[in-house]
């Protein structure tokens, strides 16, 4: 795939591009004065969600198309492009009517290919930006693939946002941010835009710093921010909203890196790396070799594969020694726990051979 820019002509594409707006348009007067505090603030993309899908019925699901005409208003009056989540036709249909600029496929729609789809086929031949939001459960190839449904309807003008991936485990994240999934998604398509979504991964303010800075340092292009003019009565979503004062103060404090910057120290640094990288995969090969040898052994003597007191044995001494080299516990026993257990299903392959 080989994507177009997302950006009108008069946007820069300097990092961070931010995209801001409440998470609910609720009345024509709250979008108006959120619209013109973050226009005030240099912002040039506004979002608000006309439609919100909600876990449950009853709860506050969108002023609906009613609100169209407010967008309609945030753009006259204020310059700002605007951005509205779609999960079906009808909403594309009204958006497109209503003179939306972008389009958004939120997390709930992204997981279901037939609502992708739809949406593909009612864009067809139609050219407009559309960012498609990570499905909530990780599942990179679903995301792909909504993308790919798009890409094929001709929409060339594609971004991704990740906006972390759902979890039972609700302990920091409303989202776990399992940021291995977006870097992947970078790998293979390296020139579609991304923009993380801390209002989401985060589910509550304090969090929107950090989270905005760690997606910078990975080479993120944008984010999206949801902010309210009045957060903590926000019909949608309050705990994780910021005024466009604090939504300023944060976006002025973000360190953006260079990426393009190559000095000689870094590739000689970048050289080691690699070299070191090789000698632990073949550490690592060798070491698998021998616990098939260990394999061939227990099964010879009709031992069972698992034995727990050396496995605990292994864990408790091997990460007292990396943590005597400077290395973190957890992730000493982590990388463990991972290596044991390829080493048991080489085993168990062993196991399981005819003689
Ligand atoms: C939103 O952006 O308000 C939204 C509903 O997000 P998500 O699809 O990421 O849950
Ligand atoms: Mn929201």
């Amino acid at each position: 795939m080989k994507f177009e820019s997302i950006l009108p002509p008069d946007i820069d594409a300097q990092r961070p591009i931010v995209i801001a707006g409440p998470c609910s348009a609720e009345t024509e007067e709250q979008v108006m004065e959120t619209a013109k505090g973050i226009a005030s603030k240099g912002i040039k993309i506004f979002r608000a969600g006309i439609w919100k899908p909600r876990t449950k019925p009853g709860g506050f699901e969108g002023v609906g198309a009613k609100g169209l005409p407010w967008l309609k208003r945030v753009k006259k009056e204020t310059g700002m492009y605007t951005a509205v989540e779609v999960a079906n036709k009808d909403h594309v249909f009204e958006a497109l009517k209503a003179g939306i600029d972008i389009l958004w496929i939120g997390a709930r729609t992204s997981v279901n290919p037939f609502a992708v789809q739809d949406i593909a086929d009612a864009l067809h031949g139609i050219d407009i930006p559309v960012l498609v939001k990570n499905p909530v459960n990780p599942d990179l190839e679903l995301w792909i693939g909504a993308l790919q449904r798009l890409y094929a309807a001709g929409i060339h003008r594609l971004g991704a946002i990740h906006r972390g991936f759902s979890t039972y485990d609700k302990k920091i994240y409303r989202n776990l941010p399992l940021w291995h999934i977006p870097i992947e998604l970078r790998r293979r398509f390296p020139n579609l835009p991304i923009f993380c979504d801390p209002s989401h991964i985060g589910g509550k303010r304090e969090l929107i710093a950090p989270l905005s800075q760690q997606a910078m340092d990975l080479s993120f292009d944008g984010l999206i921010i949801e902010s309210h003019c009045n957060p903590d009565c926000a019909l949608s979503d309050a705990s994780q909203q910021i005024t466009p004062d604090v939504l300023d103060y944060i976006l002025n404090l973000l360190i953006i890196r260079d990426s393009n910057q190559t000095t000689e120290n870094l590739t000689e640094l970048r050289r080691q790396i690699d070299y070191i990288d090789e000698q632990m995969l073949e550490l690592l090969a060798k070491r698998m070799r021998i616990s098939r040898e260990i394999g061939v052994y227990k099964k010879e003597h009709n031992m069972p594969i698992l034995q727990s007191p050396r496995y605990s044995q292994i864990l408790e001494n091997r990460s007292n020694m990396g943590a005597q080299m400077d290395l973190n516990t957890d992730f000493v026993k982590e990388m463990l726990k991972e290596i044991h257990e390829e080493s048991i299903r080489q085993q168990m392959i062993i196991m399981n051979e005819e003689k």
